[in-house]
C-alpha cells in the first residue's frame, strides 16, 4: 500500500469513481475521484450542467450513487449498498438563497441546529459564531430587514454553529453584487481558515475559484478534468477545455523537431519528452505575448478591449489564426496596426493537434 507524504494532513473526504445517474443510462458525473484535506478549501468549477451540484448533492446526501464510493470523515457513507442520510453526515450547506427561517431571529436562526447541547453551550457556540461572522449587533434582527450580504453571514453562521465535517456552498455569492461578492470571498477564506474547517464551493467563474479555493475541481460533461490548484490550472490545463475555461488560451499549430517545437510565432524547447504526434498545438496565453508595431509585422490588430490595468488586442495573423495579446494600458495601439509579436511560452504547454486541423 502507498504510504501518504509524512507532512500530508487527514482526509476528511474522499471520492473514489463516483458516478451518479438521475435518469438510467445518463449519468449528472461519471468516474469522479478526489480527495478533500483537514482545512482544505476546495472549488468545483465548470460550465452549467456539468454536474457541480450534483456533486455536492451526493456528498450532502441528497442523491445515491450508482456506483463508487464515498468516505467522510473515515466512515464510508456511500456505495452501491449504503447510503447513511442527510442528517447523519454531519456535513454543513449554504444554498444559494440562503433559506434562513424568516419567523426567527439571527440569533435563533445560528442556533437552529444545536439541539444536542446544554443551555450554556449553546449560547456560547452562538455568540462564538455571531462575533466570528460580524453579526453579534444584529443577533435580535429578523432575515427580512437584513441587507443580502448580512443574510449570508447568517447563513454561513447557522452552517458552522453545529461544527460540521465539513462545509458545502452551492453558488454562494450568486445573489449579491459584485463590490459585495469580494468582500464576501475574502471574508468567508479567512473565517473557514480560522476555524481549520474544509469546504467545497460551487461556482462556474473561474476568477472566483481562484480567489477561493486552494484545490479546484474541473468538470466537464459530468467527468473530472482536473483537479489542480488554481496556479496549476492556469499554467497547465490538462487539456483544451480547461485551458479555455480558466482564462483566454489561443492555440496556433505547431510541429515537433526533436526536443523543439517549431511555430509561425518562434520557437521553443520542449518541456518534457512528448510521446504523441509530431503536429501539435501550442497553448498562447495573452500574457506571453508582447506586441510591437511594424510595417513588416506577421499580423493586424482585429479587435481591442480595455480591461482597465491592461488592453487585451486581438491580432488576426497573416496565416489567418487569431491570436490574444494583453499590454499594459498606457502603451495603446488602435485596430488595424500592423505589428510583430514577441511571444515568451513561459509554460510551453502542447496538446494533439486534431486530425483535422493538420
Ligand atoms: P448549473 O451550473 O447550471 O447549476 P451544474 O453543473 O450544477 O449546473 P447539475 O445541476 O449537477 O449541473 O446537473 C448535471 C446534469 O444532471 C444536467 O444535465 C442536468 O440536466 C441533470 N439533472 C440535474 N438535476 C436533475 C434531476 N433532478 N433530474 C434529472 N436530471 C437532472
Amino acid at each position: 500500500m502507498t504510504q501518504p507524504p509524512p507532512n500530508a494532513k487527514p482526509l476528511v473526504l474522499e471520492i473514489k469513481n463516483v458516478t451518479c445517474a438521475y435518469e438510467a443510462g445518463r449519468p449528472a458525473i461519471e468516474d469522479v475521484s478526489f480527495a478533500v484535506q483537514k482545512g482544505e478549501i476546495i472549488c468545483l468549477l465548470g460550465p452549467s450542467g456539468c454536474g457541480k451540484t450534483t456533486t455536492l448533492r451526493v456528498i450532502a446526501g441528497f442523491e445515491s450513487v450508482s456506483s463508487g464510493e464515498i468516505i467522510l470523515n473515515e466512515n464510508a457513507v456511500a456505495t452501491v449498498d449504503r447510503h447513511v442520510p442527510p442528517e447523519q453526515r454531519h456535513v454543513g450547506m449554504v444554498f444559494q438563497e440562503y433559506a434562513l427561517f424568516p419567523h426567527l431571529t439571527v440569533e435563533k436562526n445560528v442556533g437552529f441546529g444545536l439541539t444536542h447541547v446544554s443551555a450554556n453551550d449553546r449560547q456560547r457556540q452562538i455568540d462564538k459564531m455571531l462575533a466570528l461572522t460580524g453579526l453579534s449587533d444584529l443577533a435580535d434582527r429578523y432575515p427580512h430587514s437584513l441587507s443580502g450580504g448580512q443574510q449570508q453571514r447568517v447563513a454561513l453562521a447557522r452552517a458552522l454553529a453545529p461544527q460540521p465535517v465539513m462545509l458545502l456552498l452551492d453558488e454562494p455569492f450568486s445573489n449579491l453584487g459584485p463590490d459585495m461578492t469580494y468582500h464576501m470571498r475574502r471574508e468567508l477564506r479567512q473565517l473557514l481558515k480560522k476555524l481549520r474547517t474544509s469546504a467545497i464551493l460551487v461556482t462556474h467563474d473561474h476568477v472566483e475559484a481562484f480567489a477561493m479555493a486552494d484545490t479546484v475541481a474541473v468538470l466537464n460533461h459530468g467527468k473530472l478534468e482536473q483537479f489542480a490548484s488554481p496556479e496549476t490550472l492556469y499554467n497547465h490545463p490538462a487539456s483544451p477545455f480547461v485551458a479555455k475555461f480558466v482564462g483566454q488560451a489561443d492555440f496556433i499549430p505547431g510541429t515537433i523537431h526533436d526536443s523543439t517545437i517549431v511555430t509561425e510565432l518562434g520557437e521553443w524547447p520542449l518541456p518534457q519528452p512528448y510521446q504523441g504526434p509530431r503536429d501539435v498545438l501550442v497553448m498562447i496565453r495573452p500574457d506571453d505575448v508582447r506586441i510591437e508595431k511594424s510595417e513588416t509585422g506577421c499580423g493586424i490588430i482585429e479587435s481591442r478591449e480595455f480591461r482597465g490595468s491592461d488592453v487585451l488586442y486581438g491580432i488576426r495573423l497573416n496565416t489567418g489564426e487569431l491570436v490574444h495579446g494583453s499590454e499594459p494600458s498606457p502603451r495603446s495601439f488602435p485596430i488595424k496596426t500592423r505589428v510583430k509579436l514577441n511571444v515568451t511560452a513561459t509554460h510551453t504547454v502542447v496538446f494533439d493537434r486534431p486530425a483535422h486541423d493538420s
